[in-house]
């Protein structure tokens, strides 16, 4: 089998299912990693590619309650907040520095803020950050903003884009099968609808992320079939720029209320990074017409995203100063901070050739190739924790 799934990777033959299926089964780390990165080279020689980004979250107030969520908040609930749009800007503008190319905005769905915040908020972002390209919405927060404004998806979009919308993000993707979906997900936004969202966004030159939550209580084939379905979206459209892998995170911190929001806690662990390096590298594979796997260096730690770089990644997320949504989840020694200098150093000190991007995946600029392991002086070398 293996030597059968090694001459289809050689050969650029597409996987089926059942190969992927195979794949998951293989214990074989190190195997799964060398084909992965053969791959990985094909597409993207040594390059690492990352932007320099903020994540802005005008609300954590939200109307569903998905089960694996740590981030939303009722109204009226202690810490819920919601900015006003000057608030946001001015945040914004605090994160400007260090030549930011991106700002990626995610929220809950608030049940009482009109539609027109939405484009407005956008507008007045970008006339106060020109040169930064605004990510924006999930294709659940989408159909929400359909739901509270009667509009159809196709006027939403256009309102948006023409308000500064350069890219919508990739979540509320989850898992697409039902059979685990309707367990985890409480929002409305399922296949049929997060595909007919990406798909509009794609017709009209928006280029989108796809993203996977694994490592709760789906099984490898549920990875597959999600993988599966978004490969043939991409044979349609061609529109995804990325795949991004998020691992599932537990809710370690009590946040200021002590309360503990994942309700899949109980019953789940998180996946090991080796379960991690493995989704990474079979994502690589099975996904074969998307150009670009991504490791959220947030959700891993640093040195499973360095090694995330020979299992198929060739995408780092990002230079982020805050994030939220990982964060409420998160006291295992992630830093929430990360500079541009320090993503070089990452990158480098794997062995990669840093590349900045910008959201389309236009090159902002290339930086030198990583000193050969043998030249480098033997002196202690920095620990990616
Ligand atoms: S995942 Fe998104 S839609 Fe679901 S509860 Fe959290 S903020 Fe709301």
């Amino acid at each position: 089998m293996k030597r059968e799934l090694e001459a289809k990777v050689t050969a650029g033959e597409r996987l089926s299912r059942e190969d992927g299926i195979a794949l998951y089964e293989s214990d074989d780390l190190v195997w799964l990693g060398r084909l992965a990165h053969q791959v990985r080279t094909e597409k993207n020689g040594d390059r690492v590619m990352f932007n320099v980004n903020r994540h802005l979250n005008l609300t954590n107030v939200c109307s569903a309650s998905c089960a694996y969520c740590s981030f939303q908040r009722k109204p009226g609930e202690k810490d819920a907040y919601t900015m006003r749009i000057h608030e946001a800007v001015a945040k914004a503008k605090e994160m400007e520095g260090e030549q930011l190319t991106e700002l990626h905005i995610v929220n809950g769905l608030h049940p009482t803020l009109p539609w027109k915040y939405y484009p407005k908020v956008l507008r007045e972002l970008k006339g106060a950050l020109p040169g930064v390209n605004l990510k924006a919405f999930t294709a659940t927060e989408i159909q929400w903003f359909e739901k509270i404004s009667g509009l159809p998806a196709d006027e939403i979009l256009d309102e948006l884009m023409d308000a500064g919308l350069e890219s919508l993000t990739g979540g509320g993707a989850e898992i697409f099968d039902w059979e685990v979906r309707q367990h985890i997900v409480d929002h409305a936004t399922h296949w049929e609808d997060w595909s007919r969202i990406h798909r509009l966004a794609h017709t009209k030159g928006l280029r989108t992320p796809s993203t996977m939550l694994y490592g709760h209580i789906e099984e490898p084939r549920h990875r597959v079939d999600h993988v599966l379905r978004l490969r043939e979206l991409q044979d349609e459209t061609g529109g995804f720029s990325v795949f991004i892998p998020l691992r599932y995170q537990h809710d370690f911190v009590d946040s200021a209320d002590g309360k503990i929001r994942n309700r899949l806690q109980a019953r789940t662990k998180m996946a090991s990074p080796a379960e991690s390096l493995k989704t990474f590298a079979v994502s690589r594979l099975l996904f074969d017409n998307v150009p670009h796997v991504k490791c959220f260096w947030v959700m891993h730690g640093l040195s499973v995203a360095q090694l995330s770089l020979n299992f198929g990644v060739d995408d780092l997320d990002g230079s982020v100063v805050e994030y939220k949504i990982t964060h409420d989840a998160d006291s295992y020694g992630t830093p929430n901070t990360m500079h541009r200098e320090d993503l070089l150093n990452l990158i480098w000190d794997a062995g990669f050739q840093p590349v900045e991007r910008n959201t389309k995946y236009e090159i902002v600029r290339e930086y030198d190739k990583p000193t050969p392991q043998a030249q480098r002086r033997a002196e202690p070398q920095q620990v990616w924790a």
